[in-house]
Formats: structure tokens, C-alpha cells, sequence
């Protein structure tokens, strides 16, 4: 059986261990799609799988890799033929089962989406998963009613992988976008995205009032803790914010507040379960909503053997936008 390259993590007495190695298609798990990855991600939550810093592998050894894409190479699944260009993001990949970071994977076939037409699968892995929950949070404010003429949005985490898709597609829908970073060196890089004010995240990562200033129509939020309290408490009466992310923390000590004086939404966004369907609809308008100059902007690319690096970047913040990582 031929042998393929692939990231490993294994569980030690009280650690784990991550290694550049070798598997078969043996060491696959159970699934009616096998498929020949050509590009995977760094998303933070690999960080954290990689890292071992948050319990996200439930299955050793894991392939990590939260995301993929590529082509098919074996089917038994209706829908999927050899040849086939396909995209996969979450359903527990990466986590109880194993992910992107090796040149082929075994899924179950209803995990996987089309490769849009418009896309390749190094832009389609550009996007990633951090990408695709940018286009639902866009989404999930557009539904509440949040639209460019009634004010800005505010990105939290804004030069990292959510905020930065964020931030590129709001600005072609016509939104004016408040992006909140804590790094000076990321502010010209926000501007070319799209970002038409930058705020220092200092201004809302610490305990602040249960109601401020109207300050923004909405919000992507993809940092938690304090500073998803402080967006709430300064939307505009009426307002909606989608939660993604806990880069600064699981915690909301926030208060009832801006919900029952301001009937602002907060609406939750989660990328790994989501039906087919909102899956394909996201990925349709990440093609016609995402400027792909941009896109490349904001695109770093590494080696299957770098990835392992990068995982520890991330969660230092210390990665701009996205990390496309070429497995094939
Ligand atoms: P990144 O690391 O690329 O971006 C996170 C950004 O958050 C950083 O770049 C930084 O932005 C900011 N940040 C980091 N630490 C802190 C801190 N202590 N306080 C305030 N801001 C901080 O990660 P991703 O964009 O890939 O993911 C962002 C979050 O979204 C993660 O928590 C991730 O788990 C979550 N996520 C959730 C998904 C879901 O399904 N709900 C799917 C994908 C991601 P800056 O330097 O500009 O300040």
C-alpha cells in the first residue's frame, strides 16, 4: 500500500505529540468518499488541535485539519465521482476524525460541498473555514435586517482569518466597516480590505458600561469575552451582532441590557454542523461577494511540514489573515 505524507498527533502519558510522517490509505477511517487533498488550512482551532492547548482531538491519532479540499479519487456515494472537485469544512474533521493535513482523506460523502465554479481549491482553502463563518455572520446580520445604509459594522479580531474575510466582503456589499485590532503595524492592511475606521481593541477588550454610545448597526464578532459585551452595549437601537469566535475569551459578562433597551440581537454562528444547504448558499455568495485581489492579500501559503509552526502562530495572534496550506 502506498504510503502518503501527513501531519500526526499522538497522545503521550500526559502530552501529545505531533509529528511530519507517513500513513496509508489503511490508516483512514470509514467513509464512502475517499478524496485527494491538494490544499487545507490553518484555522485557530487547529492551532488549538496541534497545540494541544483546548481539548479539540477526541480520537488518537488525529489527523488534524478542520478543512480541505480537493479532488475525488474513490466513490461509493451517490453524488460523488473520480475526478470530482470538492470542499469540505467541519462535521468533527480534524477533531474525531481525521482531517486536511494528509494527501488523502476518507469522509462520509454528504460532508462534502462542490467546489464552486469561480473558485480554485488553493482560493477556495484561502477562504477556509475561518472564511466561509465570515460569509455566515454576513449572513446571519444581513437576515436581521443589518444593511449598508443603516450604518457600520464593527469586526472584532479584524486582522486575524474571520475578521479579515469579514472585512473584504462587507466592504464590496457597500458597508462602511469599523475594524477593532490591537495591532498598529495591520492598519494599512485593513484599509486596503475595506476597513473605512480602525480602532484600537484596547477601546473594548476591558469591563465596560452595560450601555454606551451608538456607535455601529452591527457587529462580527470573533473575539468573545469583554469585547463582544462592549459591541453589544454600543449598537444602535435595534441592531444585530453575530458571535463566532472566543479569541479573547469563552466568557460574555455582559448584561441584559442592550437587549431589552435596544432590542439588539445576538446571534450565534457556529460553521462545523451546518445543513448542506446554508453551506452551499454561503459558498455561492463568497463568490460573487469576495474580491479576489483581496483575497490574495490577506493569503499566506506554507508546506504541509510548516503548518505545524504556524499552529502555534495563530494562537499567539501573531498570523495575519489566512494560511492556505498545499498538502498534494
Ligand atoms: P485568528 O487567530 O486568525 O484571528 C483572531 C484574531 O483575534 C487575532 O488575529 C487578533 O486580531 C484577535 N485577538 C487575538 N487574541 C486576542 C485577545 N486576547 N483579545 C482580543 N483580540 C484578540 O483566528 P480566526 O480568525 O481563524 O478565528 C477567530 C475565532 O473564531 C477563533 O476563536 C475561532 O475559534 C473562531 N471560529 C469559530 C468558528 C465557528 O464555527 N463558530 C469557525 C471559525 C473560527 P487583531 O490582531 O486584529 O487584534
Amino acid at each position: 500500500m502506498t504510503a502518503f505524507p501527513a501531519v500526526l498527533i499522538n497522545k503521550t502519558d500526559d502530552a501529545q505529540d505531533v509529528a511530519y510522517t507517513e500513513i496509508t490509505d489503511a490508516d483512514l477511517m470509514e467513509g464512502d468518499v475517499t478524496v485527494r487533498v491538494s490544499h487545507s488550512t490553518v484555522n485557530y482551532k487547529d492551532g488549538l488541535a496541534i497545540t494541544g492547548k483546548a481539548p479539540v482531538v477526541r480520537r488518537f491519532p488525529m489527523v488534524p485539519g478542520i478543512d480541505f479540499a480537493g479532488e475525488v479519487d474513490e466513490s461509493t456515494h451517490l453524488d460523488w465521482k473520480p475526478g470530482d472537485k470538492v470542499i469540505l469544512n467541519g462535521w468533527g474533521v480534524g477533531e474525531t476524525h481525521l482531517g486536511g493535513y494528509a494527501a488523502k482523506a476518507r469522509v462520509p460523502g454528504d460532508w462534502l460541498v462542490p467546489l464552486p465554479d469561480g473558485l480554485s481549491a488553493a482560493q477556495a482553502m484561502a477562504v477556509g473555514t475561518a472564511g466561509y463563518t465570515a460569509m455566515l455572520c454576513v449572513l446571519a446580520i444581513e437576515g436581521a435586517g443589518v444593511t449598508p445604509d443603516k450604518g457600520p459594522v464593527v469586526v472584532t479580531g479584524a486582522a486575524g482569518g474571520v475578521g479579515s474575510v469579514a472585512i473584504a466582503i462587507l466592504a464590496k456589499l457597500g458597508y462602511p466597516v469599523v475594524a477593532s485590532t490591537g495591532r498598529q503595524s495591520e492598519h494599512d492592511y485593513l484599509r486596503d480590505l475595506g476597513a473605512t475606521e480602525i480602532i484600537d481593541r484596547a477601546e473594548l477588550s476591558e469591563k465596560g458600561r452595560p450601555l454606551g454610545k451608538e456607535r455601529w448597526a452591527g457587529g462580527i464578532d470573533a473575539v468573545g469575552s469583554h469585547t463582544l459585551a462592549n459591541v453589544l452595549a454600543q449598537t444602535h437601537y435595534g441592531g444585530a451582532v453575530a458571535c463566532c469566535g472566543l479569541a479573547q475569551g469563552m466568557d460574555l459578562p455582559a448584561t441584559v441590557a442592550p437587549f431589552i433597551l435596544r432590542g439588539i440581537s445576538l446571534l450565534g454562528v457556529d460553521s462545523v454542523m451546518v445543513p448542506k444547504p446554508k453551506r452551499i448558499a454561503a459558498w455561492q455568495r463568497i463568490v460573487t461577494d469576495l474580491d479576489r485581489d483581496k483575497l490574495d492579500a490577506m493569503t499566506t501559503t506554507v508546506s504541509l511540514k510548516d503548518a505545524i509552526q504556524t499552529a502555534e502562530t495563530i494562537l499567539a495572534g501573531g498570523v495575519r489573515g489566512r494560511t492556505v496550506v498545499e498538502v498534494g
